[in-house]
């Protein structure tokens, strides 16, 4: 779908907000930003963990800047055109990989805050992986209501190195079954109904994104920090990877960027 014809839904959709989307140019297009998380620890254990000092950072730098937490299905229906708005200084929480302290350190910090969270898993290494979240740990998280657990392929794979070392035929079986026998495994195990897909390593190409659309998920993650725009390709959405190194200096930075775009949302 292109801008234009997307923007066309977008207006027919509210007439509240026609004037401001009107004159939006493509300079100033609205962005969200989407953090990606992976680990949580009192040290830094490697280049994936968030230490909780800094996550507490992160927390207060996100209450002190007025943001609104949305759910990522939002930011999606946003992006889709099926969601004439988002809330002014909008932003998504996403963490990667089900590892145990998103469970054990990362949700008791986020209790009192009733943020919705984003948990893309694959289940290969749930209640399997000594690092990784048991079933009736994402069961509790996926309980509360405020965490949606979503698909990140069956066992991780790094798919466009798998595509080099196989055959096109096999390649396309192989990452046919890891974006369906995820979905169907967290079905079976939670009765989740997954419709998103965070791509491993945040590695896609061209094929890998057509794929992941004829097998209907809505849209797909990969990295790039940078900001969710309503030009981005709706199979591999932008997100900020959250390390240690971002602290409440960076994070404020780039939160402050992406709100001063929000006058054209
Ligand atoms: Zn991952």
């Amino acid at each position: 779908m292109t801008g234009g014809r997307r923007r066309f839904i977008t207006l027919l959709g509210g007439a509240a907000w026609a004037g401001p989307f009107a004159q939006a140019s493509a300079a100033a297009a609205p962005r969200v930003p989407v953090l990606v998380y992976h680990r949580f620890a009192a040290t830094v254990a490697d280049s994936m963990t968030v230490r909780e000092t800094t996550f507490e950072a992160h927390l207060r730098v996100l209450r002190e800047l007025r943001c609104t937490v949305v759910p990522l299905t939002d930011v999606v229906a946003w992006r889709r055109g099926e969601l004439a708005q988002l809330p002014p200084r909008a932003v998504a929480l996403t963490a990667d990989d089900a590892h145990r302290s998103q469970a054990e350190v990362m949700a008791p910090m986020l209790r009192d805050t009733g943020w919705p969270v984003t948990l893309f898993v694959y289940p290969s290494a749930v209640s399997n992986a000594s690092y990784a979240m048991t079933w009736d740990q994402l069961a509790a998280l996926q309980a509360t209501g405020r965490y949606r657990i979503e698909s990140h392929t069956y066992w991780h794979p790094h798919l466009p190195r798998e595509r080099r070392a196989r055959t096109a035929a096999d390649f396309e079986r192989f990452a046919t079954s890891q974006l369906v026998q995820s979905r169907d495994r967290l079905r079976e195990r939670l009765g989740a109904r997954p419709t998103l897909l965070a791509w491993p390593f945040g590695m896609t190409d061209d094929g890998l994104m057509a794929l992941a659309a004829r097998l209907g998920y809505e849209a797909s993650f990969a990295l790039g920090n940078r900001d969710v725009s309503l030009h981005d390709e709706l199979q591999a959405l932008p997100r900020h990877l959250v390390t240690d190194a971002m602290g409440a200096g960076p994070l404020t930075r780039l939160l402050e960027q992406a709100f001063a775009t929000d006058r054209d949302r």
